[in-house]
């Protein structure tokens, strides 16, 4: 049997991978990861993704090792060396041909297509997987046949369609016969602009990934509905940074909520809702494919490219900075440079806060959030901040703006969050930490509201129906 090469890129697991599962069949497997540092730079991923990155491929490395596969890394800086450093060292091996999972962003997909033609082209076998979603882009449509654009529908077909075998968990390869070939140790990261959080924040690898699911379906799982809103409850699965990386897949997820649940769409409210986020997901990978202007820096919905945005220096460091004297929106930036995460309802609301009350282009809070977040992933997050924004799918409509304040009073009623985050705010009442008294902000070494929200709301919705007209 032939031996088979198979490229780790956003999967770095040994269960339930297609791209391992189908190649393992075929022969015995070498696998290889090839670091591309300064491409993630320039896509604008920041030191916690890139840390978290690199942990995973030396558990990637230690799993595979068990499975008496050896790992080579390559450092080729920049996606267009992939296709001939492939190809060469496919021919060293004297391999049959390159398996690798699909990844839909626009500058992946076209490195992807120059690896299979790279690969055909010298006479090797080039066998690409849709693993990272049920459905492979475009084969999900509306009725007239094309892209989803709304999320309902979108998530309605997806349970409808959905099959048995897409949800079948691939098989985990037996240990192969040791191949005469060394595992080779990872190269050193670049010195980053920013240090990257404390690594026992996350612990890389599918055994991390796996408890983390665990503990998520036995604790909180079916509270999920009624606490994922809240962000000084643990309510959610903390699972994004592994999906983002594959160091756990969707089926492993689906299969667990199946197991709890018996179904994906009925049941449990808890874990429905749950799955519905999984959706959510898969649908922005399908839009980076449908709309690849949304990859390209452009917004979903075309005539928002018209927007009056502000260009305010100040105003978006101190957004940066959580000094913006809106004590939730304070409270969740520090949350997201400390920590490299931030709770999905305080993304919404900073993200609103960003591009509404301060009328900043969306654009640079995604790049923001890009550079700190360990989760960072290109489809979730710009889905997110077109979402926040009202230029993109499903956009919130224009005229509903959050407004800071009632979001803090409802989402974090004791103010706990916000004292955890904004000590200088602890020692208030729990109400007044949403909104700190005026006369005591000087002793409170607090910042005065950085905008007043009805004129700020007011500024967003004319500028809004100044493309209207
Ligand atoms: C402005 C903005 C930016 C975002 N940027 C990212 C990002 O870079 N990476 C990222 O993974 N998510 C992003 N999200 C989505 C969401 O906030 C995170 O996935 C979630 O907070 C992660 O926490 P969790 O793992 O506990 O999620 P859970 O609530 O447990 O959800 C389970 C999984 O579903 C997926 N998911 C949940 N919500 C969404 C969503 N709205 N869109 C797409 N997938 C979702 C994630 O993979 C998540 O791990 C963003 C949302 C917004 C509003």
């Amino acid at each position: 049997m032939a031996l088979q090469l198979v490229w780790f890129r956003t999967d770095l697991r040994i269960h339930d991978n297609s791209a391992l599962a189908a190649a393992a069949k075929k022969g015995p497997v070498v696998a290889v990861f090839l670091h591309c540092v300064e491409q993630w730079q320039a896509h604008g991923h920041g030191a916690n993704k890139l840390d978290f990155w690199a942990r995973g491929v030396d558990a990637l490395k230690s799993a595979l090792a068990g499975l008496n596969i050896p790992l080579l890394q390559r450092d080729i800086s920049t996606f267009d060396q992939a296709p001939p450093v492939l190809t060469e060292l496919a021919h060293q091996l004297g391999a049959e041909g390159v398996h690798f999972n699909h990844e839909y962003p626009f500058n992946e997909q076209h490195r992807d297509q120059a690896v299979m033609a790279h690969c055909r082209s010298a006479g090797l076998g080039a066998h690409g997987y849709h693993d990272a979603v049920a459905f492979a882009p475009g084969t999900l449509l509306t009725g007239k046949g094309d892209y989803y654009g709304v999320f309902t529908p979108f998530s309605k077909a997806w349970h409808k369609n959905i099959q048995a075998e897409q949800l079948a968990l691939r098989d985990t390869p037996e240990p192969q016969a040791p191949l005469d070939i060394q595992s080779e140790a990872r190269p050193d990261l670049p010195a980053m602009a920013t240090r990257p959080v404390e690594r026992q924040q996350w612990p890389a690898g599918e055994q991390e990934a796996a408890d983390r699911l665990e503990r998520f379906l036995r604790f909180r799982g079916r509270y999920y509905q009624s606490q994922r809103d809240f962000p000084h409850v643990r309510g959610t699965s903390e699972l994004s940074a592994y999906l983002a990386l594959g160091m756990i897949s969707w089926r492993q997820c689906m299969q667990a909520v199946l197991s709890e649940n018996g179904s994906l769409a009925d049941g449990d409210t808890g874990l429905v809702a749950w799955v519905s986020e999984l959706i959510w997901r898969e649908f922005y990978q399908h839009v980076a494919v449908g709309f690849p202007q949304v990859c390209q820096h452009q917004p979903f919905q075309a005539h928002t490219r018209h927007l009056a945005w502000r260009d305010d220096d100040d105003a978006f460091a101190a957004w940066c900075e959580g000094r913006t004297g809106y004590p939730i929106v304070d409270a969740a930036m520090r949350q997201l440079v400390n920590t490299g995460w931030m709770h999905n309802r305080l993304r919404m609301i900073t993200a609103m806060f960003l591009s509404k009350h301060l009328l900043i282009d969306w654009r640079r809070g995604e790049a923001f959030f890009l550079q700190h977040l360990v989760d960072g992933e290109f489809c979730a997050n710009n889905g997110g901040w077109q979402w926040a924004a009202s230029t993109g799918t499903d956009a919130a409509p224009y005229f509903r703006i959050f407004n800071p304040t009632t979001q803090s009073s409802r989402f974090d009623p004791e103010g706990n969050f916000i004292a955890h985050w904004l000590p200088e705010l602890a020692s208030l009442p729990a109400k007044a930490r949403h909104s700190p008294p005026g006369d005591l902000l000087t002793q409170l070494d607090y910042p005065a509201p950085i905008v007043e929200h009805k004129m700020a709301r007011q500024r967003a919705l004319d500028a809004f129906k100044a493309l209207k007209d």
